[in-house]
């Protein structure tokens, strides 16, 4: 069995229904594709991350825009902005992440965007874009994740929400409505209480849905089912039946 075969299989085995793999740039694209390909509970998006903006120009995003008609491609990005580590200019940033939303609608595909930093540019953009898709490994207040709620974006989770010091996080995952909440790992970062310090891996989402049915009150089968739905509805694929 390969290594990504393995750790499917072990989050197959605790329950996990669906991936997608998020490409960050150029190279790792026919990656994603190809770890999707054959599988039919896996699935991919093809995107530059704003960290790798810089090396976005108009042949690269061409040939992305060729891998994002693939129909395992289900999203566009990781795309957004990160003003914390910089690694490309602003107004960079800012064109590579438009150019992304313009794709992602002209194909009507949903976006997963990244934002770290860079929250003021990054509601302003998605507010006007019309564009849908996914806050991902989400850390802001809950005014500005009601605001992009209102939006018709999703609001994903990661293992940050677990985190000892996140206690204003957890109030908004408890606030949101729970049609609008996705989970995720963000692998190989970020992995969850009580992995924390490891490698992270689908497995351990299971440990962020432990924790929404205890900030929901619902048992955690519940927590499944309905993130399992908002997954089918916000990437438009349907899951193998169990
Ligand atoms: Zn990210």
């Amino acid at each position: 069995m390969s290594a990504a075969d393995a750790v499917l299989e072990r989050a197959r085995a605790g329950g996990v229904r669906g991936f997608v793999v998020p490409g960050t740039k150029l190279e790792d694209a026919p990656q994603a594709i190809a770890v999707a390909n054959g599988r039919d509970d896996v699935w991919c998006a093809v995107g530059f991350h704003p960290h790798e903006a810089k090396d976005c120009d108009d042949a690269a995003f061409a040939k992305i825009e060729r891998l994002a008609s693939d129909p395992k491609v289900v999203a566009i990005g990781e795309c957004g902005l990160d003003y914390h580590y910089m690694h490309s200019p602003r107004e960079t940033q800012i064109a590579v992440f438009e150019r992304h939303i313009a794709l992602a609608k002209k194909l009507g595909k949903p976006i997963i965007v990244h934002n770290r930093e860079s929250t003021d540019d990054c509601v302003e953009i998605l507010l006007r874009s019309g564009a849908r898709g996914i806050l991902h490994s989400y850390t802001e207040s809950l005014e500005v994740a009601e605001k992009l709620v209102a939006a018709g974006f999703f609001i994903s989770f990661s293992g940050i929400v677990t985190f000892r010091s996140a206690e204003m996080l957890r109030g908004v995952a408890k606030a949101l409505p729970h049609d609008r909440v996705l989970i995720e790992t963000d692998t190989p970062y970020l992995a969850p209480v009580p992995f924390r310090g490891r490698d992270n891996e689908p497995a351990y989402v299971i440990k962020i849905a432990e924790l929404l049915a205890t900030l929901w009150g619902v048992p955690v089968e519940e927590v499944a089912t309905r993130t399992t739905a908002n997954f089918e509805e916000v990437f438009s694929v349907r899951l193998p039946a169990k």
